[in-house]
């Protein structure tokens, strides 16, 4: 086992990653910009390193400074957490090189995987279903283009094989806003994700997100932890998320969850990695692969009684999986909301300072956030404060804890979309459950 991980992250997820360690008696050394100096977690580590200002470009996605700060206090390995480097085969490649260990793939599968068109080219070849749609990249030529489109239906998507967060996605009812369309996403992408090429696949109409996730060694050793129905998302965002996924018969996740093992083995993937589908009418269709431990880990970590975290450090350690798929027994359901600093039905962020924060608490509760009462919510990051989890036996007695949990929670000072949960939990379609990924945007637009 590692003596000493840097932790290449900030927020929830950097704490998560703290309290693994610690758990392992392995030392965690936190790496921080400017504006998280005064940050509990940064406070209360072992060891902290200051790695640039504010803005994300000169701290956490500053490679060599995350480099030099493993190199002067001596780290082992390096945990990228998810977002910023998490999935920049290039930082990887770096990390490695300069003698420390990556926590999660190699460099080789985050860059097949970090291009959704070769990702796809993957997953065909290893018998993973895929949405249909372009053969790869799309050519230059406008006829060629709308034979293709002619050749998968309307309406199609045009998605950035670079992109990711939800961007880099255009959808196209007709033949007369096509090329068009083609054309302002590879310019976006262009200048987004530094890489123009587009695809096209079929907009398919009333799916719902359900994602699996996997764990392999460095022997060859591969699970499935079950899914996770990602489904209430806003802008591609997701909000809400739980595990097991309402009314999927479970024959078709093991058949789903099998396939995506096998890919592993395939591909030769080590690590935590997450393989995203569209579901609709009983089919699974591959969209992307995450290479990296995801947000909504938890609600697996919950039904499965698998520590995600920790098994990503001791897999990078060489360890061995410490079971078998036999021994992944689902238990209860699980759910988590996402707590996003801004205001709950217009989404503009509410940065600034926490005068009160409560938490909840009670059985089959968990919190997972690195805020506290006089913290100060920084304008430069991602608007998520942390996320709140509960389990229960049945998805009726996690929901009720949810609403419980929710009814406890304060945050004052600043404006959070805890309003918007409350009154999710409460809702009719929701509460039946099996919604689709439009749902959540079409409840948003009646209420307004
Ligand atoms: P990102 O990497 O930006 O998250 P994804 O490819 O995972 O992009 O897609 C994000 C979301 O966009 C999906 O969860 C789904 O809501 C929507 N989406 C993507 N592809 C399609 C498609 N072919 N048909 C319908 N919706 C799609």
């Amino acid at each position: 086992m590692f003596k000493k991980i840097l932790v290449a992250n900030r927020g929830e997820i950097a704490l998560r990653i703290q309290r693994a360690c610690s758990e392992l008696g392995v030392k965690a050394v936190i790496v921080y910009s400017e504006a998280d100096r005064d940050a509990k977690y940064v406070k209360l580590a072992e060891e902290a390193v200051c790695i640039g200002p504010a803005p994300s470009a000169l701290s956490y996605l500053n490679m060599p400074a995350i480099i030099s700060a493993a190199e002067v206090t001596d780290a082992e390995a390096i945990h990228p957490g998810y977002g910023f480097l998490s999935e920049n085969a290039d930082f990887a490649e770096r990390v490695e090189k300069s003698g420390f260990q990556f926590i999660g793939p190699s460099p080789e599968s985050i860059r097949t995987m970090g291009d959704k068109v070769s990702a796809k080219q993957a997953m065909i070849k290893a018998g993973v279903p895929c949405v249909p749609g372009s053969e790869g990249e799309l050519p230059e030529d406008p006829v060629q283009i709308r034979r293709i489109a002619k050749t998968v239906g309307y309406p199609v998507i045009i998605k950035a094989a670079g992109g990711g967060g939800g961007r880099g996605m255009r959808v196209v009812h007709t033949e007369a806003a096509l090329i068009n369309a083609v054309q302002m996403t590879k310019a976006e992408a262009g200048a987004a994700f530094g890489n123009p090429a587009v695809y096209m696949e079929k907009f398919l109409q009333n799916p719902r997100h359900i994602e699996i996730q996997i764990l392999a060694d460095k022997h060859r050793n591969a699970v499935y932890l079950g899914e996770r129905d990602c489904s209430m998302q806003r802008r591609h965002q997701k909000v809400i998320e739980e595990a097991p996924a309402p009314g999927i018969p479970r024959k078709l996740i093991e058949r789903i969850g099998e396939r995506c093992v096998a890919a592993v083995k395939k591909i030769g993937y080590r690590g935590a990695g997450t393989f995203e589908f569209l579901y609709e009418d009983g089919e699974f269709y591959f969209i992307e692969m995450n290479t990296r431990v995801q947000v909504e880990h938890p609600v697996t970590e919950w039904i499965t009684g698998v520590d995600i975290v920790r098994t990503q450090i001791m897999v990078a350690a060489g360890e061995k999986l410490p079971f078998t798929q036999r021994q992944i027994q689902i238990r209860g359901h699980a759910i988590e909301c996402r707590i996003n600093a801004e205001d709950p039905y217009k989404f503009i962020p509410s940065p600034g300072r926490v005068t009160t924060w409560h938490a909840p608490g009670g059985p089959g509760v968990r919190v997972d956030s690195h805020i506290y009462t006089n913290y100060y919510v920084p304008p430069n990051y991602d608007s998520m404060i942390g996320k709140l989890i509960v389990h229960g036996d049945t998805r009726e007695q996690a929901l009720a804890r949810m609403r419980t949990a929710l009814s406890e929670t304060v945050i004052e000072g600043i404006n959070t979309n805890v309003p918007l949960h409350r009154e999710l939990m409460v809702d009719a379609n929701f509460v039946t459950g099996g919604t689709n990924i439009h749902y959540l945007e079409e409840w948003l637009s009646q209420r307004q």
